[in-house]
C-alpha cells in the first residue's frame, strides 16, 4: 500500500454532512460553545435538503384548529405503527418550537394576510385523531421551503463560529476495538490530501441512499455514505426494507412535483380522465398518503388505465388552478413541468409516474439522536461517540411510512435534540481519544484498495446493474418471488465490488474513486434493503407484499436490523417503543387514541 500521510483537526464536534440536519446540528453545537467542525462533499446549500419543495409540519394553528396531539397521531398512523412512540411524541411536541426558532433565524416564510407564517394541508395530515377534516399544517417558504431552510441555517452557523471543510468527503469512521467512535477520515476533492477528524463525537448527517435506485427524485450524492460507513463499523442497519415513492416524479425526468400541488387543489386521473382517487380514499381522495396513492397508480397502470402511447403513467391536473394561485404558490414546479416534461402547467396536466423519495431506514438511533448498537439483552444499547442525525438516522419517527412535510421537521427537530444531548454529554475540556490505529490503518487500506482496483467491472456499470436490480425487484409492488429472485440478484451484484475496475489513480478532483466509494456504501444500503423486505412476510405502510397484504402486527409489528460482514448481511430484530414520554395525566397522549387499528384514509 502507497504510505499516505494525513493532516490532523481535533474537535469536541465533527458533523458529516450540510443538508438541513446537518446545519441544524452544527449551529446547535456551536451556539453551546462545542468547538465544532461541519464537513460536507458539497457545498451546504446544494444538499439535497435545497429541493425540498412543500414544505415543513408543526401544529401551530394558523390556519384553523390544530393540536400537537393530532399531528403525533397522523405520524403514528402513518407509520403503520412501526414508528417509535416516544420518538413520535417527541417530533410532534417539539415542532412548533423548532419552526419558531426557524422563523427567528431568519427563514422568509409565506405569510397569511395577518402576516403569520402560511400553513397548507398535505397528505396524511388530519384533525381530530383522523375523523376530522384535513388540517393545514405545513409552513411553506413558496416552494422553495427547504431552500431557504439551508440558506438560513448556513449564514447562522457561520456566525456563530462553526467550521466548514467544503467538498471533504468522509470515507471511514475510526473506531476504538471497544467501539466507541472517535473520529472520521476524510479526503480533499480538490487537492487529493487526507484529513484526520478527531471528536468526541461524530454526527452522521449524510441523508438518503435514493440512488440505489434507478429512478428517484434525490440528488445523484443521495448514496447512503453515513449507513455504508456504520456497516463497516460492525453496527446495523434498520427497516431498510421501507422505501417511500412519491406519487408524483416527472415521467421519464424523475424530478419531483411536490405534493403541495395536490394540497394547492391538484388532482390525478387514469386515461379516461377518471380522478381514480375518489374510488380508493374517498374521503381523503388525491390527499391520501403517499404509499396509498402511489399503489393506487400503480395499480391503474397494471390494469390498463395508464396514459400515454405506453400506458405507462399518470396525469396530474393543475390546468383549472387560477394561474396566479400557481405563480404565487408553485412557481418552482411550474418551472419545472417546463423544463422536464415541455409541458405548460395552466393549460396541459402533467405525466407523472411514482418514484422512490424517501428512506424511512436507516441508523437506528434514540430521540436523542444517539446511535444504537443493540444486543439481544439490551435493544437500546447507544454506541458511544456517534450520532445520527436527518434521513440517514431512523429514530424511528417515520416507522414504515413518512409523512409529507415530517422530513424537514425531522431535520430540525432532531438536529436540535443532538445538539441538546451532546451539550450535557460532552466535556469540553477533557482531551480527545487517541485515535486507534489498527482502525486508522484499516480505512486507509480500504481507500487504498479501492483507488487500485484493477477488477474488471467499471463503476458505472455495476452501479446500473445496482439500480436495475432494486428498480425491477424492490419497487412498489412486491411479492415472494420477485424479492427472492431479487436477493440472489444483489448477492451476486454485490459481490463484483470485488471485481472494480477504477481507472483514475489520481487524488485530485477523481470523480471516478468518489463515485467508486459511493458505489461501495449505496451497496450495503440495497442489499440490506432487499433482504429485509424479502423476509418481512407483511403489508405495511412502504413495504407493500403481494402474497401477505395484511399487516400482522403480532408477528411483524418490530424493527429489522441487518448487520454485515463485508458485503454478507445478517437480520435480527428488535421491538417498536410502545410508550410514550409522558402519560396521559402528564398532558401526553391517550393511549386508547393511537392504539393500532385499519391504516384507511
Ligand atoms: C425533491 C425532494 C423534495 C422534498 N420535499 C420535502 C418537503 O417538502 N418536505 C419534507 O419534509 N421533506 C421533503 N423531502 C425530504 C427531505 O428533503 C429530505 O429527507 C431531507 O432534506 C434530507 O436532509 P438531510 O439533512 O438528512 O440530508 P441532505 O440534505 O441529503 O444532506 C446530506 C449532506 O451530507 C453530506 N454528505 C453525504 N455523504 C458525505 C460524505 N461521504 N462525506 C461528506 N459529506 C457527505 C452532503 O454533502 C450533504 O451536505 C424532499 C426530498 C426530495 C428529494
Amino acid at each position: 500500500m502507497a504510505a499516505y500521510e494525513y493532516e490532523t483537526h481535533e474537535y469536541d464536534v465533527v458533523v458529516v454532512g450540510a443538508g438541513g440536519a446537518g446545519l441544524r446540528a452544527t449551529l446547535g453545537m456551536a451556539e453551546q460553545g462545542l468547538r465544532t467542525a461541519c464537513v460536507t462533499k458539497v457545498f451546504p446549500t446544494r444538499s439535497h435538503t435545497v429541493a425540498a419543495q412543500g414544505g415543513i409540519a408543526a401544529s401551530l394553528s394558523n390556519m384553523g384548529p390544530d393540536h400537537w396531539q393530532w399531528h403525533m397521531y397522523d405520524t403514528v398512523k402513518g407509520s403503520d405503527w412501526l414508528g417509535d412512540t416516544d420518538a413520535m411524541e417527541y417530533l410532534a411536541r417539539e415542532a412548533p418550537k423548532a419552526v419558531y426558532e426557524l422563523e427567528h433565524y431568519g427563514v422568509p416564510f409565506s405569510r397569511t394576510e395577518e402576516g403569520k407564517i402560511y400553513q397548507r394541508p398535505f397528505g396524511g395530515h388530519t384533525t381530530e385523531f383522523g375523523e376530522g377534516p384535513p388540517v393545514q399544517r405545513t409552513c411553506a417558504a413558496a416552494d422553495r421551503t427547504g431552500h431557504a431552510i439551508l440558506h438560513t441555517l448556513y449564514g447562522q452557523s457561520l456566525k456563530q463560529q462553526a467550521e466548514f471543510y467544503i467538498e471533504y468527503f468522509a470515507i471511514d469512521l475510526i473506531m476504538s476495538d471497544d467501539g466507541v467512535c472517535q473520529g472520521v477520515l476524510c479526503w480533499k476533492l480538490d487537492d487529493g490530501t487526507l484529513h484526520m477528524f478527531s471528536a468526541k463525537m461524530v454526527v452522521l448527517a449524510t441523508g438518503g441512499y435514493g440512488r440505489a435506485y434507478f429512478s428517484a427524485t434525490s440528488a445523484h450524492t443521495c448514496t447512503g455514505d453515513g449507513g455504508g460507513m456504520v456497516a463497516r463499523a460492525g453496527l446495523p442497519l434498520q427497516d431498510m426494507e421501507f422505501v417511500q415513492f412519491h406519487p408524483t416524479g416527472i415521467y421519464g425526468a424523475g424530478c419531483l412535483i411536490t405534493e403541495g400541488a395536490r394540497g394547492e387543489g391538484g388532482y390525478l386521473t387514469n386515461a379516461e380522465g377518471e380522478r381514480f382517487m375518489e374510488r380508493y380514499a374517498p374521503t381523503y381522495k388525491d390527499l391520501a398518503s403517499r404509499d396509498v396513492v402511489s399503489r393506487c397508480m400503480t395499480m391503474e397502470i397494471r390494469e390498463g388505465r395508464g396514459v400515454g402511447d405506453q400506458g405507462d403513467h399518470i396525469h396530474l391536473h393543475l390546468n383549472h388552478l387560477p394561474p396566479e394561485t400557481l405563480a404565487e404558490r408553485l412557481p418552482g414546479i411550474s418551472e419545472s413541468a417546463r423544463i422536464f416534461a415541455g409541458v405548460d402547467l395552466t393549460k396541459e396536466p402533467i405525466p407523472v409516474l411514482p418514484t422512490v423519495h424517501y428512506n424511512m431506514g436507516g441508523i437506528p438511533t434514540n430521540y436523542w439522536g444517539e446511535v444504537l448498537s443493540p444486543t439481544s439483552d439490551d435493544p437500546d444499547r447507544v454506541s458511544p461517540g456517534l450520532m445520527a442525525v436527518g434521513e440517514a438516522g431512523c429514530a424511528s419517527v417515520h416507522g414504515a411510512n413518512r409523512l409529507g412535510s415530517n422530513s424537514l421537521i425531522d431535520l430540525v427537530v432532531f438536529g436540535r435534540a443532538a445538539a441538546i444531548r451532546a451539550g450535557q454529554i460532552i466535556d469540553p475540556e477533557m482531551a480527545n481519544p487517541t485515535l486507534n490505529e489498527r482502525s486508522v490503518e484499516m480505512a486507509l487500506a480500504r481507500f487504498d484498495g479501492l483507488r487500485h482496483a484493477r477488477g474488471q467491472v467499471p463503476t458505472a456499470e455495476l452501479r446500473l446493474e445496482m439500480q436495475k436490480t432494486m428498480q425491477d425487484d424492490a419497487a412498489v409492488f412486491r411479492t415472494d418471488e420477485t424479492l427472492s429472485q431479487g436477493v440472489k440478484k444483489m448477492e451476486g451484484v454485490a459481490d463484483k465490488l470485488d471485481d472494480l475496475q477504477v481507472s483514475d489513480t489520481s487524488l485530485v478532483w477523481n470523480s471516478d474513486l468518489m463515485e467508486t466509494l459511493e458505489l461501495a456504501n449505496l451497496m450495503p444500503n440495497a442489499v440490506a434493503t432487499i433482504v429485509s423486505a424479502e423476509a418481512r412476510k407483511e403489508s405495511r405502510g412502504a413495504h407493500a407484499h403481494e402474497d401477505y397484504p395484511d399487516r400482522d402486527d403480532e408477528n411483524w409489528r418490530k424493527h429489522s436490523l441487518t448487520w454485515f460482514k463485508g458485503i454478507k448481511p445478517k437480520l435480527d430484530y428488535r421491538g417498536v417503543h410502545t410508550d410514550p414520554l409522558t402519560s396521559h395525566n402528564e398532558g401526553g397522549i391517550d393511549l386508547k387514541k393511537i392504539a393500532p387499528k385499519a391504516r384507511v384514509y
